[in-house]
C-alpha cells in the first residue's frame, strides 16, 4: 500500500542510515534528497578522510557530546560505536584506529563511506529519489505525506526529517529541516556557529598563518576572569584567527558578540622550572649564537620571530648574556602565549551548528515526535552537537539507526 510507505528526508549520515535500517526490516522506502548526489557533506568531513566515530565508551562518548549528550542514551544503546564499526566491517569497508581513539576508513577516502552506505540502501531495495522536498502534510496530528518542489506529493503515514543543519549550505544542508519543524509547531532552539574557527585581531597572528601546533595546551578565559574551556592537542594559525581541532571543540562554549583571551601553553609538559632548565641547556648548546638564532630547538621556525618580540629580549643578543630574569620573562610567554579573541565565523563555516529542534519535543527511546505522530528525525537536525572527534557522524548514525528501527 502506497500509504505504509516511509519517506526520509535527506541522504546525509543520518537518512541513508535510517533509510536503510527501515527497509532491512521490510518497509518499502524512498530516500529523498535534493541533491544529485548522496552524501555531499560526508564527502569532505575529517578533510576528506571521514572520522566516522570515536572508540571511547559509552560514558566517554556522552561527556564529549556537550549539548544535550543524555538524550543520546537510548540511541547509543541500541547502535553504539561497535555496532557502528561492525556494520561497515558488514558493507566492505574497514576501519582503522588512531590517535584520540579516532576512526576512519583503512582507505582514508570518505567516498567509500559513502560507497558502503549505498551498497546499504541498493540492498535493501530503498527507492533513492532525487527531488527537494517543501512541506510536511499533517492531518489530525498524523503525518500523511511529503509535498516535492516539483508539486508531487508522496503520502507517507511515517516520515523520517534527516535535512541536517544550517552549516556549509552548498552541500545541501540550509536549514528546511527546521522550517517544517516549526511549521508542524516544534521549538527551534536558537542557532549559532558551533565547531567553528575563531577570529583574533591579535597583529602576530598574520606573521604565523599556516603553522600548526601539535600537543599544545589552551585555556579560555572570559574578560571578566573566569576560565570557559581548557583542551590539549592540536591547533592552527590561519589569515583570520585561530582553528584546529581543540579550538573548533573550544567554540562550542563561546558566545558571539564576546570578547575572550586564549592562552596557549607551547610545552605543556614543562614545568616552568623544567623549561628554565631547558632553556639553560639549550642556551650553553648554542654559547657563540644570538638569541634569536638558539631558539630552533625549542621553538616552531615561523614562532620564533613573535616570540622573541613578545619577550622583550634584543633578538642579536649573545646568549651568553642573557639574564636569569630575561629567562623568566621567555618561560613565561612560552608557557602562556596570549591571543585575544573577538568573534566565532560564521555558521555557514561551522562543522556543526548549535541549535535546532528541541529534544524536549522528540521520544529518545524512538526519535519520534512528541508532537506529530509519524514524524521522526534522525541527525543534526535537531539540537544536539558534539566535539570534534567522531562524535557528530556517530550521533547522525546512531540517531538514523533508532529512527529506522522505530518507523
Ligand atoms: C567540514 C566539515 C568536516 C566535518 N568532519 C567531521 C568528522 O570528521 N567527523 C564527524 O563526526 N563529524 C564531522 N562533521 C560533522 C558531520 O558532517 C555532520 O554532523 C553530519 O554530516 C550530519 O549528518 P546529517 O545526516 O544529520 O546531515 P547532513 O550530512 O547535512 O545531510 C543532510 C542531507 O539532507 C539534504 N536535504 C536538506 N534539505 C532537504 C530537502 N528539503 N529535501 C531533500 N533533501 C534535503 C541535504 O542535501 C543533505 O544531503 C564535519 C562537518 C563539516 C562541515
Amino acid at each position: 500500500m502506497a500509504t505504509e510507505k516511509v519517506v526520509v528526508i535527506g541522504g546525509g549520515p543520518a537518512g541513508m542510515m535510517a533509510a536503510g535500517t527501515a527497509a532491512r526490516r521490510g518497509r518499502s522506502v524512498t530516500l529523498v534528497e535534493k541533491n544529485r548526489r548522496l552524501g555531499r557533506k560526508l564527502l569532505i568531513t575529517g578533510k576528506g578522510r571521514c572520522n566516522l566515530t570515536n572508540i571511547a565508551d559509552l560514558d566517554e562518548l556522552i561527556a564529549n557530546i556537550p549539548v544535550n549528550g543524555k538524550f543520546l542514551y537510548h540511541a547509543f544503546h541500541r547502535f553504539g560505536n561497535r555496532d557502528l564499526i561492525a556494520f561497515f566491517e558488514e558493507w566492505g569497508l574497514p576501519t582503522k584506529v588512531e590517535r584520540g581513539g579516532r576512526v576512519f576508513p583503512v582507505s582514508d577516502r570518505s567516498a567509500d563511506v559513502v560507497a558502503a552506505l549505498e551498497r546499504f540502501l541498493a540492498h535493501y531495495h530503498v527507492e533513492v529519489m532525487q527531488g527537494e522536498v517543501t512541506a510536511i502534510l499533517v492531518t489530525e496530528g498524523q503525518v500523511t505525506g511529503v509535498k516535492l518542489k516539483n508539486g508531487e506529493f508522496i503520502p507517507a503515514r511515517q516520515v523520517i526529517l534527516a535535512t541536517g543543519g544550517r552549516s556549509y549550505p552548498l552541500t545541501g544542508s540550509t536549514g528546511d529541516g527546521y522550517r517544517f519543524a516549526a511549521a508542524l509547531g516544534h521549538r527551534i532552539t536558537p542557532l549559532k556557529p558551533a565547531l567553528v574557527p575563531l577570529e583574533s585581531p591579535t597583529a602576530w597572528i598574520r606573521e604565523v598563518q599556516g603553522l600548526t601546533l601539535k600537543n599544545v595546551a589552551i585555556k579560555i578565559w572570559s574578560k571578566e576572569g573566569k576560565q570557559i574551556y581548557s583542551d590539549f592537542g592540536e591547533m592552527l594559525f590561519t589569515h583570520f584567527g585561530v582553528s584546529g581541532p581543540i579550538i573548533l571543540s573550544a567554540s562550542v562554549h563561546l558566545e558571539e558578540g564576546r570578547l575572550y583571551r586564549l592562552v596557549i601553553d607551547l610545552k605543556p609538559a614543562l614545568t616552568p622550572e623544567q623549561l628554565d632548565l631547558r632553556l639553560q641547556r639549550d642556551f650553553a648548546k648554542y654559547i657563540r649564537k644570538v638569541f634569536h638564532n638558539a631558539l630552533g630547538d625549542l621553538l616552531p621556525r615561523a614562532l620564533i620571530p613573535v616570540v622573541v618580540k613578545l619577550v622583550g629580549i634584543p633578538p642579536e643578543k649573545p646568549v651568553n648574556q642573557i639574564t636569569k630574569a630575561e629567562r623568566q620573562r621567555m618561560v613565561a610567554v612560552v608557557k602562556g602565549l596570549e591571543v585575544e579573541i573577538n568573534g566565532l565565523r560564521p555558521l555557514a563555516e561551522a562543522n556543526v551548528p548549535a541549535g535546532g529542534v528541541t529534544v524536549k519535543e522528540i521520544n529518545p527511546a524512538t526519535m519520534e515526535s512528541k508532537l506529530v505522530k509519524g514524524l521522526f528525525s534522525a541527525g543534526e537536525v535537531s539540537d544536539v552537537n558534539a566535539y570534534t572527534g567522531g562524535y557528530n557522524l556517530q550521533i547522525a548514525f546512531s540517531t538514523g539507526y533508532l529512527a529506522g528501527s522505530s518507523c
